[in-house]
């Protein structure tokens, strides 16, 4: 249910409301809308009718069912678009088109400062790289682990760009936590429920990826896990699907994007790396992506691609990150983004 306040309540009202809903056996979330505040009432499904008594309280406008079985993540309970700040002056899914940019897998000092610093000079906002990497086989690179965060951190220091980076198991989420700014979660983990609940409890924005099999409607109950537990900054992102096609490594639903916003207020990016497999189709993705209505998006970048332990075919070189940059920019102007370059980018 959701319990629409009046435009106007005041703040003892709101606590009001909140209570009630506490008494009653549900969980208050309040949602901070534009022109008024809406309070979600999440929890049995089967008792819910209970909560429209709360109609009479002052303050309350109306109190509705939520139809969708997504609840915080959906457009009926806040029909504005949700910007996720991930720094200072720094949000994805309002004006500015984001982009993180990075190695698929850190691997040395020299590697990661390097490719943060071309990545930045290209225009880039976020740094990616995995420390913790979910590989489809047990012998292959499993990434650097605390000493890949602490090179990550080196990384942030040297540019100033805030890193994002995987927590594939839940044990480790306290400590990645320490060194991200964003905790993303894999296409592998993206129905691993204990995982969501854990980073649902935690203050900073969450990159929740489409696992390459979840329906879209799957992949929303998955952000509505994190959501339900109190964190409110989940950002959502395509990043292929499995299908008959082997042309690619997955088949990007660039439909996702504009399906996706119509149901959710949440913001929305794409990686065409891990969409394609290979870095020659990624270009060609960034700008269809942006075309559709994406917030952002995450870019795989090496500077020697062919040297990379992971995901080197579908990595661009740093001066190919560059150029498509700059005719990116020119696609998000035509979109009503704006991609700031830097000078010289
Ligand atoms: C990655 O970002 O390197 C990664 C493993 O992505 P995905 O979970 O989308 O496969
Ligand atoms: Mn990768």
């Amino acid at each position: 249910m959701i319990i629409v306040m009046q435009q106007g309540a005041s703040k003892e009202e709101l606590a009001e409301v909140k209570k009630q809903i506490r008494e009653l056996g549900y969980t208050p979330h309040v949602i901070h809308g534009e022109t008024r505040n809406v309070v979600g009432a999440v929890g049995d499904e089967r008792g819910k009718a209970v909560l429209q008594a709360l109609e009479s309280l002052p303050g309350v406008e109306s109190v509705v069912p939520i139809l969708k079985p997504f609840k915080l993540a959906s457009r009926e309970v806040k029909p504005e678009p949700s910007a996720v700040e991930i720094a200072p002056g720094l949000a994805v899914g309002g004006d500015e088109l984001i982009v993180m940019a990075g190695p698929c897998s850190v691997e040395s000092e020299e590697q990661i400062v390097e490719t943060a610093r071309a990545v930045k000079a290209a225009g880039a906002q976020v740094l990616r790289g995995g420390a913790f990497k979910p590989r489809t086989s047990p012998y292959s690179f499993q990434g650097m682990e605390e000493e890949g965060l602490k090179l990550l951190d080196l990384a942030r220091r040297e540019t100033g760009l805030p890193i994002v980076t995987e927590v594939v198991n839940p044990r480790d989420v306290e400590l990645v936590a320490r060194y991200a700014d964003v905790m993303q979660v894999g296409a592998r983990n993206t129905q691993n429920f204990a995982l969501l609940k854990m980073l649902g409890q935690l203050d900073k924005p969450i990159l929740l990826k489409r696992g390459m099999a979840t329906t879209i409607q799957e992949f929303l109950m998955s952000a509505e896990y994190i959501l339900s537990e109190g964190n409110q900054k989940v950002i959502l992102c395509e990043r292929g699907i499995r299908t008959f096609e082997t042309a690619t490594r997955n088949t990007l639903d660039i439909s996702a994007v504009p399906v996706l916003k119509a149901q959710t207020h949440l913001p929305v990016i794409i990686d065409p790396s891990h969409a394609t497999g290979h870095a020659h189709l990624v270009a060609p993705m960034c700008y269809a992506s942006v075309a559709a209505g994406a917030d952002g998006l995450i870019v795989e970048v090496h500077p020697q691609p062919e040297k990379a332990s992971s995901d080197g075919a579908q990595s661009l070189r740093p001066e190919d990150f560059a150029a498509m940059m700059r005719k990116l920019a020119e696609f998000a102007a035509v979109s009503g983004k704006t991609l700031r370059l830097p000078e010289g980018a």
